[in-house]
Protein backbone atom coordinates (compact mmCIF):
# COMPACT_ATOMS: atom_id res chain seq x y z
CA UNK A 1 0.00 0.00 0.00
CA UNK A 2 1.37 3.52 -0.24
CA UNK A 3 2.32 4.21 3.17
CA UNK A 4 2.54 8.11 2.38
CA UNK A 5 -1.19 7.79 2.14
CA UNK A 6 -1.08 7.10 5.84
CA UNK A 7 -2.02 9.56 8.62
CA UNK A 8 -0.18 9.28 11.64
CA UNK A 9 -2.32 10.08 14.88
CA UNK A 10 -1.17 10.37 18.85
CA UNK A 11 -2.36 7.11 20.23
CA UNK A 12 -5.83 7.43 21.83
CA UNK A 13 -4.47 6.11 25.34
CA UNK A 14 -7.42 7.75 27.74
CA UNK A 15 -10.64 6.82 27.13
CA UNK A 16 -13.84 7.88 28.98
CA UNK A 17 -16.96 5.94 28.35
CA UNK A 18 -19.93 7.95 29.95
CA UNK A 19 -23.68 6.98 30.70
CA UNK A 20 -26.92 8.45 32.42
CA UNK A 21 -26.07 11.83 31.32
CA UNK A 22 -29.85 11.85 30.30
CA UNK A 23 -30.92 9.80 33.97
CA UNK A 24 -33.37 8.03 32.17
CA UNK A 25 -31.63 6.08 29.01
CA UNK A 26 -31.57 2.73 30.67
CA UNK A 27 -29.03 1.26 28.18
CA UNK A 28 -26.00 3.79 29.37
CA UNK A 29 -27.30 3.49 32.89
CA UNK A 30 -26.92 -0.39 33.35
CA UNK A 31 -23.80 -0.75 30.81
CA UNK A 32 -22.23 1.86 33.31
CA UNK A 33 -22.74 -0.04 36.06
CA UNK A 34 -21.94 -3.32 34.32
CA UNK A 35 -18.33 -1.93 33.94
CA UNK A 36 -18.03 -0.17 37.36
CA UNK A 37 -18.61 -3.84 39.02
CA UNK A 38 -15.88 -5.21 37.25
CA UNK A 39 -13.43 -1.70 36.54
CA UNK A 40 -10.21 -2.87 38.64
CA UNK A 41 -10.04 -6.64 36.69
CA UNK A 42 -7.40 -4.97 34.47
CA UNK A 43 -8.39 -7.20 31.53
CA UNK A 44 -8.93 -4.37 29.03
CA UNK A 45 -6.27 -3.39 27.15
CA UNK A 46 -7.24 0.45 27.00
CA UNK A 47 -6.79 2.44 30.03
CA UNK A 48 -10.76 3.42 30.71
CA UNK A 49 -12.99 6.05 32.98
CA UNK A 50 -16.43 4.77 33.48
CA UNK A 51 -18.70 7.38 34.71
CA UNK A 52 -22.32 8.35 35.67
CA UNK A 53 -22.80 11.90 33.91
CA UNK A 54 -25.83 13.05 35.71
CA UNK A 55 -26.30 10.59 38.73
CA UNK A 56 -29.69 12.62 40.57
CA UNK A 57 -31.48 12.20 37.32
CA UNK A 58 -30.31 8.77 37.21
CA UNK A 59 -31.81 8.02 41.09
CA UNK A 60 -34.83 9.62 39.83
CA UNK A 61 -35.16 7.80 37.06
CA UNK A 62 -35.71 11.50 34.73
CA UNK A 63 -33.70 13.14 32.06
CA UNK A 64 -32.75 15.87 33.75
CA UNK A 65 -33.35 17.44 37.18
CA UNK A 66 -33.34 21.06 36.11
CA UNK A 67 -31.89 21.51 33.17
CA UNK A 68 -30.42 19.16 30.60
CA UNK A 69 -26.92 18.10 31.15
CA UNK A 70 -26.29 17.36 27.16
CA UNK A 71 -26.73 21.07 26.54
CA UNK A 72 -24.52 22.34 29.26
CA UNK A 73 -21.07 21.96 27.89
CA UNK A 74 -20.67 25.30 25.09
CA UNK A 75 -17.74 27.31 25.92
CA UNK A 76 -19.95 30.38 27.06
CA UNK A 77 -21.97 27.26 29.23
CA UNK A 78 -18.68 26.30 30.75
CA UNK A 79 -17.07 29.75 31.65
CA UNK A 80 -20.74 31.66 32.80
CA UNK A 81 -20.50 32.26 36.79
CA UNK A 82 -22.26 29.59 38.88
CA UNK A 83 -23.43 30.23 42.41
CA UNK A 84 -25.06 27.42 44.83
CA UNK A 85 -28.18 28.65 43.11
CA UNK A 86 -27.53 27.40 39.88
CA UNK A 87 -29.17 24.41 38.28
CA UNK A 88 -27.73 21.35 39.17
CA UNK A 89 -26.57 20.33 35.73
CA UNK A 90 -24.86 23.52 35.37
CA UNK A 91 -22.73 22.40 38.35
CA UNK A 92 -22.27 18.92 37.62
CA UNK A 93 -21.28 19.92 34.22
CA UNK A 94 -18.20 21.94 35.65
CA UNK A 95 -17.56 18.78 37.65
CA UNK A 96 -17.41 16.99 34.72
CA UNK A 97 -15.88 19.01 32.85
CA UNK A 98 -12.59 19.01 35.38
CA UNK A 99 -12.57 15.33 35.42
CA UNK A 100 -12.98 14.75 31.16
CA UNK A 101 -11.22 18.03 30.29
CA UNK A 102 -10.75 20.43 29.99
CA UNK A 103 -12.69 21.34 26.83
CA UNK A 104 -10.43 22.25 24.29
CA UNK A 105 -7.05 21.42 26.59
CA UNK A 106 -3.93 19.15 26.13
CA UNK A 107 -5.15 17.30 29.50
CA UNK A 108 -8.79 16.67 28.03
CA UNK A 109 -9.65 12.68 27.32
CA UNK A 110 -8.16 11.62 24.25
CA UNK A 111 -11.83 10.01 23.30
CA UNK A 112 -14.88 9.99 25.29
CA UNK A 113 -18.07 8.13 24.57
CA UNK A 114 -21.38 9.17 25.89
CA UNK A 115 -23.93 6.79 25.62
CA UNK A 116 -27.55 7.60 25.27
CA UNK A 117 -30.87 5.89 24.30
CA UNK A 118 -33.52 7.24 21.62
CA UNK A 119 -37.18 6.48 21.31
CA UNK A 120 -36.81 6.60 17.45
CA UNK A 121 -35.90 3.89 15.13
CA UNK A 122 -32.11 5.13 14.45
CA UNK A 123 -30.16 1.61 15.25
CA UNK A 124 -27.28 2.81 16.60
CA UNK A 125 -25.39 6.21 15.71
CA UNK A 126 -22.03 7.55 16.51
CA UNK A 127 -23.83 11.45 16.76
CA UNK A 128 -20.36 14.19 16.67
CA UNK A 129 -19.70 17.69 15.74
CA UNK A 130 -16.84 16.55 13.15
CA UNK A 131 -17.08 15.34 10.17
CA UNK A 132 -13.23 15.35 10.07
CA UNK A 133 -12.42 13.36 12.67
CA UNK A 134 -10.36 10.05 11.44
CA UNK A 135 -10.51 8.28 14.69
CA UNK A 136 -14.45 8.92 14.82
CA UNK A 137 -14.79 7.92 11.35
CA UNK A 138 -12.65 4.95 11.20
CA UNK A 139 -14.27 3.78 14.51
CA UNK A 140 -17.98 4.08 12.72
CA UNK A 141 -16.59 1.92 9.98
CA UNK A 142 -15.28 -0.81 12.04
CA UNK A 143 -18.44 -0.88 13.70
CA UNK A 144 -20.59 -0.78 10.31
CA UNK A 145 -18.18 -3.78 9.28
CA UNK A 146 -18.57 -6.00 12.14
CA UNK A 147 -21.52 -5.41 13.86
CA UNK A 148 -24.35 -7.45 11.54
CA UNK A 149 -27.52 -7.08 13.60
CA UNK A 150 -27.35 -3.36 14.18
CA UNK A 151 -27.53 -0.41 11.29
CA UNK A 152 -24.38 1.81 12.00
CA UNK A 153 -24.30 5.01 10.77
CA UNK A 154 -22.32 8.43 11.33
CA UNK A 155 -24.36 11.87 12.08
CA UNK A 156 -22.81 15.05 11.55
CA UNK A 157 -24.16 18.49 14.04
CA UNK A 158 -22.63 21.12 12.10
CA UNK A 159 -20.78 23.09 14.89
CA UNK A 160 -17.77 24.43 15.98
CA UNK A 161 -16.29 23.27 19.43
CA UNK A 162 -16.81 26.71 21.43
CA UNK A 163 -20.92 26.15 20.53
CA UNK A 164 -21.04 22.06 20.32
CA UNK A 165 -23.01 21.61 23.69
CA UNK A 166 -22.92 18.22 24.31
CA UNK A 167 -20.55 16.05 26.81
CA UNK A 168 -18.71 14.34 24.34
CA UNK A 169 -17.14 17.86 23.08
CA UNK A 170 -15.04 17.96 26.27
CA UNK A 171 -12.77 14.99 24.57
CA UNK A 172 -10.34 15.24 22.18
CA UNK A 173 -12.07 12.92 20.03
CA UNK A 174 -15.42 12.05 21.27
CA UNK A 175 -19.54 10.87 20.35
CA UNK A 176 -22.46 10.19 21.51
CA UNK A 177 -23.25 6.55 21.04
CA UNK A 178 -27.14 6.60 20.67
CA UNK A 179 -28.90 3.66 19.77
CA UNK A 180 -32.65 3.13 19.52
CA UNK A 181 -35.45 1.82 19.64
CA UNK A 182 -36.09 2.08 23.68
CA UNK A 183 -38.54 4.12 25.44
CA UNK A 184 -37.07 5.81 28.41
CA UNK A 185 -37.25 4.53 31.60
CA UNK A 186 -36.50 0.82 30.70
CA UNK A 187 -33.92 -1.43 28.97
CA UNK A 188 -34.73 -3.43 25.74
CA UNK A 189 -32.22 -6.30 25.75
CA UNK A 190 -31.52 -5.69 22.40
CA UNK A 191 -30.75 -2.08 22.33
CA UNK A 192 -28.78 -2.92 25.51
CA UNK A 193 -27.04 -5.34 23.86
CA UNK A 194 -26.54 -3.50 20.65
CA UNK A 195 -24.66 -0.49 22.74
CA UNK A 196 -22.36 -3.28 24.62
CA UNK A 197 -21.34 -4.71 21.19
CA UNK A 198 -20.56 -0.86 19.87
CA UNK A 199 -18.52 -0.18 23.08
CA UNK A 200 -16.78 -3.54 23.02
CA UNK A 201 -15.67 -2.91 19.31
CA UNK A 202 -14.78 1.07 19.70
CA UNK A 203 -12.60 -0.64 22.83
CA UNK A 204 -10.97 -3.21 20.17
CA UNK A 205 -10.56 -0.80 17.57
CA UNK A 206 -8.56 1.59 19.44
CA UNK A 207 -6.39 -1.52 21.56
CA UNK A 208 -5.71 -2.37 17.72
CA UNK A 209 -4.89 1.37 16.84
CA UNK A 210 -2.66 1.72 20.16
CA UNK A 211 -0.93 -1.74 19.26
CA UNK A 212 0.43 0.19 15.73
CA UNK A 213 -1.95 -1.51 13.48
CA UNK A 214 -2.34 0.47 10.29
CA UNK A 215 -6.09 0.89 9.09
CA UNK A 216 -6.75 1.32 5.95
CA UNK A 217 -9.03 4.24 4.51
CA UNK A 218 -12.56 4.17 2.26
CA UNK A 219 -15.70 5.54 2.16
CA UNK A 220 -17.73 6.49 4.95
CA UNK A 221 -21.68 8.02 4.79
CA UNK A 222 -22.01 11.06 6.86
CA UNK A 223 -25.40 12.49 8.01
CA UNK A 224 -25.63 15.80 8.36
CA UNK A 225 -28.23 17.46 10.40
CA UNK A 226 -30.17 20.60 8.39
CA UNK A 227 -32.91 21.49 10.13
CA UNK A 228 -35.35 20.28 12.72
CA UNK A 229 -39.22 20.16 12.08
CA UNK A 230 -41.92 20.85 15.16
CA UNK A 231 -44.94 19.21 14.99
CA UNK A 232 -47.97 20.97 13.71
CA UNK A 233 -49.08 23.25 16.40
CA UNK A 234 -52.77 25.37 17.71
CA UNK A 235 -51.51 28.77 17.09
CA UNK A 236 -53.27 30.13 20.44
CA UNK A 237 -52.45 27.20 22.43
CA UNK A 238 -49.46 26.41 21.07
CA UNK A 239 -50.92 22.22 21.80
CA UNK A 240 -49.68 20.29 18.74
CA UNK A 241 -52.10 19.41 16.11
CA UNK A 242 -51.11 16.48 14.67
CA UNK A 243 -48.58 13.34 15.21
CA UNK A 244 -46.04 11.25 13.15
CA UNK A 245 -47.55 9.92 9.66
CA UNK A 246 -47.56 6.09 10.12
CA UNK A 247 -46.11 5.90 7.30
CA UNK A 248 -43.23 7.81 8.57
CA UNK A 249 -42.68 6.47 11.73
CA UNK A 250 -39.99 4.14 12.27
CA UNK A 251 -38.71 5.08 8.71
CA UNK A 252 -35.54 7.27 10.32
CA UNK A 253 -32.36 7.45 7.64
CA UNK A 254 -35.40 6.29 5.27
CA UNK A 255 -34.90 9.09 2.38
CA UNK A 256 -38.11 11.68 2.46
CA UNK A 257 -39.27 13.09 -0.75
CA UNK A 258 -41.26 16.23 -0.89
CA UNK A 259 -44.65 15.79 -0.96
CA UNK A 260 -44.60 12.37 1.10
CA UNK A 261 -46.41 12.37 4.36
CA UNK A 262 -45.05 13.66 7.54
CA UNK A 263 -48.37 14.32 10.24
CA UNK A 264 -51.45 13.04 10.40
CA UNK A 265 -53.40 15.53 11.90
CA UNK A 266 -55.85 14.56 14.54
CA UNK A 267 -58.58 15.74 13.07
CA UNK A 268 -57.64 12.99 9.87
CA UNK A 269 -55.62 15.39 7.31
CA UNK A 270 -52.30 13.98 5.92
CA UNK A 271 -49.80 17.14 6.06
CA UNK A 272 -46.71 16.62 3.73
CA UNK A 273 -43.06 17.36 3.89
CA UNK A 274 -43.16 20.73 1.78
CA UNK A 275 -39.28 21.09 1.15
CA UNK A 276 -37.58 21.00 -1.88
CA UNK A 277 -35.12 18.43 -1.50
CA UNK A 278 -35.12 15.31 -0.62
CA UNK A 279 -33.53 14.14 3.06
CA UNK A 280 -33.27 11.73 5.69
CA UNK A 281 -35.85 11.97 8.74
CA UNK A 282 -34.17 10.51 12.21
CA UNK A 283 -35.29 10.98 15.66
CA UNK A 284 -38.48 10.61 14.37
CA UNK A 285 -40.95 11.07 17.25
CA UNK A 286 -38.27 11.02 19.97
CA UNK A 287 -40.03 11.43 23.19
CA UNK A 288 -37.82 14.00 24.75
CA UNK A 289 -37.97 16.44 22.08
CA UNK A 290 -41.67 17.22 22.66
CA UNK A 291 -40.23 19.83 24.91
CA UNK A 292 -37.91 20.71 22.43
CA UNK A 293 -40.34 21.67 19.47
CA UNK A 294 -38.75 18.98 17.82
CA UNK A 295 -40.69 16.24 15.43
CA UNK A 296 -37.86 14.74 13.66
CA UNK A 297 -34.52 16.22 12.45
CA UNK A 298 -33.61 16.27 8.77
CA UNK A 299 -29.96 15.43 7.10
CA UNK A 300 -28.73 15.44 3.85
CA UNK A 301 -26.17 12.33 3.04
CA UNK A 302 -22.73 12.67 1.56
CA UNK A 303 -19.83 10.34 1.19
CA UNK A 304 -16.21 11.11 2.57
CA UNK A 305 -13.03 9.87 1.51
CA UNK A 306 -10.84 8.69 4.80
CA UNK A 307 -7.72 8.33 4.43
CA UNK A 308 -5.43 5.17 6.03
CA UNK A 309 -4.70 6.07 9.56
CA UNK A 310 -2.17 4.00 12.37
CA UNK A 311 -0.77 5.37 15.82
CA UNK A 312 2.60 7.75 15.68
CA UNK A 313 4.16 5.46 17.52
CA UNK A 314 5.64 3.13 14.74
CA UNK A 315 7.53 6.17 13.40
ZN1 LIG B 1 -29.82 11.24 25.60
Amino acid sequence: MDTHNVVALPVVSRVAVCGGTHGNELSGVYLVRERLKRREDGTEPVSVVTLMSNPRAVQLCVRYVETDLNRCFTRAALSAPVSEDSPYEMIRSRELNALLGPKGSVQAVDLLCDLHNTTANTGLCLITHSDCDWIALHICKHLQREMSSTPVRYVHFDLPLDEAYSLDSVGKHGFAMEVGPQPHGLVRSGIFSAMQEGVQLMLDWIWQFNSGTLFEGGSVDIFTMVKNIDYPRDPQTHMITAAVHPDLQDRDFCLLHPGEPMFLSFSGETLRYRGKEALYPFFINEAAYYEKGVALSLARKRRVEIPSVRSDTQR
